[in-house]
């Protein structure tokens, strides 16, 4: 369980994990277009409101109000009322000084005039200071035919009014500097730039008037854009943890009935040897047996190896399997075979038998002083499944013959090894496989095969076994091409052990009854 538990964070956290790292760079991303955009917002009202000032100022210059005569003060006061965004227009000299603004009446200041606009060189923003207070002031101002300039003073808060998502209203400043540096007007909620340990910032530029606005915002502030997305993230991983849980539970739950099943049947001893007799030939007696493993269910069904070699092949259970089977033999035969030395037992092994040197420690346990001898043994290697590891193999076999035993190459011609696995592993005894006998007498071409696989096990110093012989007429041709050895239907299928003992009783001489004879 805590397995599953381990897998399911696992599966839950891993993507949590990664989607949250995408949404941050995502969020880094994202928050800068979102400051650029509420900057670019800001240069966009900027020029509205001095747009619309510069209109009403030039409205004033065209009908005449340029100086401070009471007249024309009324005139600029109307269209300052008129106004939604001027506070003030009042008329400076030359130098820069104001002489008069209405409403409000004259206050002596100076105006920062920076350098005129390109667009339009009558026309300049910059900033008053009040005298008093120090409060600075943007204004716009057009240059009047007569040397004077009218001013407008802007209320501070129209050029940067509030904007952008509200997870950001409280966490950002924006300021309008002029082209000289200087600050023109800001907006700011109380929120200290200097005070947050990471901040981001963009700008932005007119390109009608000189200004440029500079946008800073909390960084933490800006990873709240990802929240929803964030959300999403957890929902989904806690699900896929979920999912992945409940798939571990079930497969894990499933393998265990099967497994438990299967495990318990082998502890049971549920698998149980037959025995193939093996015939020799040319003389008609009984040379031993092949081993093939028969499942015997509890309410008396016998199962074939078909239908669960291949799942205890991939668990491992083989192993276990061949074990039994091995031990069966001893029970089951020894007290024949030690009378009969001359009798073989061959015995399956599979592809998981060559990854260690196990099976030799096994066999040892098994047989050592058992009556059966080593030389008693042979173990056959299927051609059918690739060995992983040759030269492990080859050591493997090595050891087994090194103890007295013999090594087959079962179902040759039908595998992947072929001739190199003869080769290669050091084979003592070759199985003609039942495609091949089949075809005896009926196929030019199987008689060749089995022709030279017999030339080629004369060579070599290799014994043979015809496997599935099923019909008298292949006996006869066997023994012209100087086959000896033969296992099949025609003799005997696979039977239980009190069968078999029969035969060997029958078929098999007694050691001393042979030297008696
Ligand atoms: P195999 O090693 O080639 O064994 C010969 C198979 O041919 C056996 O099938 C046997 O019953 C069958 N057979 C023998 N003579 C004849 C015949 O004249 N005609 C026909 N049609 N069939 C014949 P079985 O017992 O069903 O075993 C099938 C395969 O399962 C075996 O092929 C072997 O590869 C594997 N096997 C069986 N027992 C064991 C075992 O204990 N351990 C391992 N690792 N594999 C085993
Ligand atoms: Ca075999
Ligand atoms: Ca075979």
């Amino acid at each position: 369980l805590a397995k599953i538990v381990a897998v399911a964070s696992v599966v839950a956290t891993a993507p949590m994990l990664i989607f949250n790292a995408v949404l941050s760079s995502h969020a880094a991303g994202e928050g800068r277009s979102e400051l650029r955009y509420i900057a670019e917002r800001a240069v966009t009202r900027a020029e509205a409101v001095i747009g619309e000032g510069v209109a009403a100022l030039r409205g004033l210059a065209d009908a005449g109000h340029t100086d401070c005569r009471p007249a024309h003060r009324e005139a600029l006061a109307e269209a300052a009322f008129r106004s939604l965004h001027i506070r003030q227009i009042g008329i400076a000299d030359a130098d820069g000084t104001l002489l008069c603004a209405e409403p409000m009446g004259p206050l002596a200041m100076d105006v920062e005039m920076p350098a005129a606009t390109g667009a339009d060189p009558a026309t300049v923003i910059g900033v008053v200071e009040a005298p008093g207070s120090g409060e600075r002031h943007a204004i716009a101002a057009l240059r009047a035919d007569n040397g004077m300039r009218i001013i407008a003073r802007f209320r501070p808060e129209v050029l940067l009014e509030g904007s952008g998502p509200w997870f950001l209203q409280d966490f950002y400043e924006a300021r309008v500097f002029l082209e000289d540096g200087s600050e023109w007007s800001s907006r700011s909620s109380g929120w200290d730039p200097a005070r947050d340990p990471s901040t981001v910032s963009e700008a932005a530029h007119s390109s009608r008037y000189p200004l440029r606005v500079i946008v800073t915002a909390s960084a933490s502030a800006l990873e709240q854009t990802m929240m929803p997305l964030r959300r999403l993230s957890i929902i989904v991983s806690v699900g896929f943890g979920f999912l992945a849980a409940a798939i571990a539970l079930w497969t894990t739950w499933s393998r265990d009935a099967a497994s438990d099943d299967f495990s318990r049947a082998v502890q049971r001893g549920e698998f149980v040897p037959y025995y193939q007799p093996v015939m020799n030939i040319a003389s008609g007696e009984l040379e031993g047996c092949e081993v093939l493993v028969r499942w015997v269910r509890p309410d008396g069904t016998i199962v074939s190896p078909a239908a669960f070699l291949p799942y205890s092949e991939a668990t491992g259970l083989i192993r276990e399997i061949t074990r039994s089977l091995m031990r069966q033999t001893v029970i089951d035969l020894a007290d024949l075979y030690v009378e009969r030395p001359k009798l073989k037992i061959g015995i399956n092994l599979t592809a998981s038998h060559f990854i260690d040197h196990e099976i030799i420690d096994e066999v040892r346990e098994i047989y050592e002083g058992s009556g059966i001898s080593y030389s008693q043994l042979m173990f056959e290697v299927t051609e059918q499944h690739p060995l992983k590891d040759i030269r492990l193999a080859r050591a493997v076999i090595n050891r087994i013959q090194r103890l007295g035993s013999a090594v087959a190459l079962d179902d040759v011609g039908t595998g992947h090894g072929g001739l190199a696995y003869l080769q290669q592993l050091g084979i003592d005894i070759i199985k003609i496989d039942k495609l091949f006998i089949d075809k005896l007498g009926e196929d030019i071409h199987s008689d060749k095969i089995v022709d030279t696989l017999v030339e080629l096990a004369n060579t070599l110093g290799m014994g043979i076994i015809a496997e599935g012989v099923e019909r008298t007429e292949q006996v006869e041709l066997l023994r012209r091409i100087g086959v000896t050895s033969a296992q099949g239907y025609v003799f005997s299928p696979p039977i239980p052990a009190a069968a078999f003992r029969e035969r060997v009783i029958a078929l098999a001489p007694r050691k001393d009854s042979q030297i008696a004879a």
